[in-house]
């Protein structure tokens, strides 16, 4: 540095005519200032070398393009900012990539919840609903029903306005009434799988326990 090329150092130029200011004290300094060849691993097209004649520091010119601002710097300041610049750069990768492994794992989660059939409140109506002769809700309320509504000593009455008819089958046992849950035909006319759950009711006429049968085509 010295008074026959610059003085101070530019870490960017802020605007356009910053570097066209710049380049005019660059043409007029270059009796002294001279474009010389480097080939550094850190510079790139957009880069030019220059050396002073007087106090033979060497300067790294980085022309503004868009978004880069660009710099003219001494050599070895030139350096330590161009890997600040590059850490920096990685560290937002490194983010961005942490913050993708993010959201691909919650895309996966509620992919697997959809999947599985999310379970939800039991509803009288939503209980009878169904399209193709298919129940619709009845497997995903089970859960809510056995645990909130289900309990040992719920009238039969209760537990009619609640499920409605039994669908019992011809051979079930004594006082056991029960309802489809899901049946499923497969490609067959037969089911292959079927869900019920069967209520057992006391003497007294009040619910004593419950169980969920699933049967499977072996
Ligand atoms: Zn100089």
């Amino acid at each position: 540095m010295c008074e026959k090329c610059f003085d101070k150092e530019i870490f960017k130029f802020e605007s356009e005519s910053d570097f066209i200011a710049f380049e005019k004290s660059l043409n007029q300094k270059a009796k002294f200032l001279k474009l010389i060849n480097s080939k550094h691993e850190y510079l790139n097209d957009f880069h030019y070398t220059y050396t002073c004649e007087n106090c033979k520091q060497n300067w790294w010119l980085s022309i503004p393009d868009n978004a880069w601002r660009g710099y003219f710097l001494t050599e070895k300041n030139a350096e330590d900012h161009i890997k600040n610049i590059r850490s920096s750069d990685k560290k937002k990768k490194n983010g961005c990539l942490i913050l993708l492994a993010f959201f691909f794992i919650i895309v996966m989660i509620s992919l697997m919840n959809s999947c599985v059939g999310s379970s939800q409140k039991f509803d009288k109506i939503k209980w009878n609903e169904r399209e193709d002769g298919f129940y619709l809700y009845r497997e995903e309320m089970i859960g809510d029903l056995t645990e909130n509504y289900l309990k040992k000593g719920t009238t039969y009455k209760k537990i009619i306005s609640l499920l409605g008819a039994p669908q019992n089958l011809n051979d079930e046992i004594e006082r056991t009434i029960s309802y489809e849950l899901m049946t499923d035909y497969g490609w067959d006319i037969d089911p292959v799988e079927v869900k019920t759950l069967k209520i057992k009711i006391s003497k007294d006429s009040t619910q004593n326990s419950f169980k969920i049968e699933h049967w499977k085509k072996q």
